[in-house]
């Protein structure tokens, strides 16, 4: 091999070492290599002296070229991963100024915003809360509520059957009302007794703006010595005065319920109108707006709970919170509450 070829294959080397050069000690090392004391260019260099004078100067110009050919390539390499590592660190960068991702804040379902306020009003009344099971035992939801087998008050409510029975005894269903926990709870309670009872209720109903197959109520209890219709309508007036403004009046119309004596029916007076405008969508027109069922607790149920009837007395009422929260958001499809449109509750 000449001298000659001899750069020209010390160039062709360093050339594709250079290539394989990825960060700055890699340059570093390639440099002495080719440039350095015991570099590859360097031995050509120096052994320069030692040639004939015509081809010292003929392989001095080669080595001398080849020399610039390979700074030029190494500053050329240097920039190139320069640029490269700007542009790597660029995509990873965090850019401060940009607007940040807004977080959807969750919030409570319309339904459950009012059950609460119910049950808050009701708690500051000296109501506890306690819940009963949502498969209920025929007996307690219509036996010993005085609804027997073909009490003509089933039609109403006949409801979703299960096919179990526990301890062979009778037949067990999906609660139609909350009541039935009345009778749970005087079962294993003594008077004073003050309960409110949330939960879902479910009935064979045919759907429309304002029935559903399943319904949330709030029932309340109230046992004691002396109790009167007067209790019950103060109790259900300062309700009515906390849930829809401190203006309400209430209006109690008689009504029947199998399980008191005497029922009645709550109504208050409209909040979105004088009671007067037939455009109203709150009452339309007729002033009142029917919010619960209620009464005195029939004495045969106080009876059959084995408490002594001439001595203690009490009053129940339900209401459907469903009910209650269209009327306080002026909602008029019950169907929207449980179609999870979130387009829709969002708005409450
Ligand atoms: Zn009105």
């Amino acid at each position: 091999m000449t001298a000659i070829e001899q750069i020209a294959a010390i160039e062709a080397e360093a050339r594709a070492s250079l290539a394989a050069a990825g960060d700055d000690g890699a340059l570093a090392a390639w440099q002495s290599g080719v440039f350095g004391k015991g570099g590859s260019l360097t031995g050509i260099l120096r052994g320069l002296g030692a040639l004939a004078p015509e081809e010292r100067k003929a392989v001095g110009a080669a080595a001398n070229l080849a020399k610039q050919a390979l700074e030029a390539a190494l500053a050329e390499r240097r920039d190139a991963l320069k640029a490269a590592s700007l542009a790597a660190s660029a995509a990873d960068a965090l850019d401060v100024t940009l607007p940040g991702r807004p977080l959807r804040r969750g919030r409570l379902h319309p339904v459950t915003q009012v059950r609460r306020e119910i049950l808050d009003i009701f708690a500051r009344l000296g109501f506890a809360t306690v819940e009963g099971p949502e498969v209920e035992l025929d007996e307690y939801n219509f036996g010993r509520l005085r609804i027997p087998e073909h009490h003509p008050a089933r039609d109403m409510w006949d409801t979703f059957w299960l096919d179990e029975e526990v301890d062979g005894r009778q037949p067990l269903l999906l609660r139609t009302h909350t009541s039935p926990m009345q009778i749970r709870h005087i079962d294993t309670h003594e008077p004073p007794i003050r309960v409110a009872v949330p939960g879902r209720c479910y009935r064979y109903e045919a759907t429309d703006a304002t029935h559903e197959w399943m319904l949330e109520q709030v029932e309340l209890l109230a046992i004691d010595e002396g109790l009167s219709l007067a209790n019950l309508k103060g109790t259900l007036q300062e309700f009515a005065r906390q849930m829809f403004g401190p203006e309400r009046r209430v209006l109690m119309r008689n009504s029947y319920f199998p399980f008191v004596e005497p029922g009645v029916e709550l109504a208050v007076d409209c909040f979105a109108c004088p009671g007067d405008n037939p455009a109203c969508p709150v009452c339309r027109g007729a002033g009142w707006l029917e919010i619960m069922g209620a009464g005195m607790v029939h004495p045969e149920i106080i009876a059959a709970a084995g408490y002594d009837p001439e001595r203690y007395t009490g009053f129940a009422a339900g209401m459907g919170v469903e009910r209650i929260t269209m009327l306080k958001f002026g909602i008029t499809d019950i169907r929207d509450l449980h179609a999870n449109d979130l387009r829709f509750l969002s708005q409450f």
